[in-house]
């Protein structure tokens, strides 16, 4: 059987020289690969009466709305600024060059709801880490956070891991 890594497509110097684009476009476009990839993201969280996953714009959408109802619980988005419409909660984040902005909408999680945090990869984890300090700052117990692919030389993992959040990953890929 094809692994969940041969379903990802990767595509050199894109968006620029030097990156290896993980492309986890033919994953979700393979009905097996896709299953099996949200199957073996929430296995652990199956009996954790898990309140909501939030999922990153835009992939974490798709996988963590998928997530979400294997979980049978609720799906909030954690967006870039000026998407959501109702009163929101921001943070600001590095980026490689400059900073940005994520915002989720302030009645998206109550106060110890136990929440998952989901996006497609995890590289040095700044987006995730900014997710999850959002998540805290509104009072929610972000139990995992998950993803389907790890760079692990960029040390992501072990950022949101020093944040007293569990990491899962599926694959991992060498390099940047
Ligand atoms: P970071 O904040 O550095 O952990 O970057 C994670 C975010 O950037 C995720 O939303 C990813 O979708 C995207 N990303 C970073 N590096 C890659 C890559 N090599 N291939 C695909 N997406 C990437």
């Amino acid at each position: 059987m094809q692994t969940l890594r041969d379903a990802i497509r990767t595509i050199p110097d894109y968006p620029k020289p030097g990156i290896q684009f993980r492309d986890i476009s033919t994953l979700l476009g393979n009905p097996r690969a896709f299953r099996r990839a949200v199957d073996e993201l929430v296995q652990p969280y199956a009996g954790a009466r898990i309140a909501k996953v939030a999922g990153i714009e835009a992939r974490g959408f798709i996988l963590g709305g998928a997530i979400a109802h294997q979980l049978s619980c609720g799906f909030v988005p954690i967006r870039k600024k000026g998407k959501l419409p109702h009163q929101t909660v921001s943070i600001a984040y590095a980026l490689e060059y400059g900073t940005d902005e994520m915002e989720i909408h302030v009645d998206a999680v109550e106060k110890g709801e136990k929440v998952i945090l989901v996006d497609d990869l995890i590289a040095t984890g700044g987006t995730a880490s900014a997710a999850v300090r959002l998540l805290q700052k509104l009072g929610a117990e972000v139990v995992a956070a998950c993803f389907v692919i790890d760079l692990p030389e960029l040390g992501g993992a072990a950022k949101i891991e020093a944040l007293g959040v569990p990491v899962r990953t599926l694959v991992a890929f060498e390099g940047h």
